[in-house]
């Protein structure tokens, strides 16, 4: 069984874990770690400019792709990091849903 790299984003720290373990704290700030999938390269914590715009990139993306899974995506978006194409009218949607 390989590891998996948690990070926690705010303090540019990474923790190796077991695959089973499905989510971790950072030991330093005790906020929730992120987990990458190993083919994203993340930057170097040295590079602070290079890490951020990472990060804000990757969360944006996730955003996106929640927003996908519950239905709410408005338009196609490509996830550049993520390497996944969410198309809005994969499903056909007969209702649109007032929220
Ligand atoms: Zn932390």
């Amino acid at each position: 069984m390989s590891n998996r790299t948690w990070t926690c984003v705010a303090c540019r720290k990474s923790y190796r874990r077991v695959q089973t373990i499905t989510s971790v704290k950072c030991a330093s700030c005790h906020g929730p770690c992120e987990y990458v999938h190993w083919k994203i390269r993340v930057p170097s914590p040295k590079r602070p400019k290079d890490w951020d715009a990472f990060w804000t990139k990757y969360k944006a993306e996730k955003a996106l792709l929640d927003a996908y899974y519950r239905g709410e995506l408005r338009q196609d978006v490509t996830l550049e990091l993520l390497n996944m194409h969410l198309y809005t009218q994969r499903e056909k949607k007969k209702r649109g849903k007032s929220a």
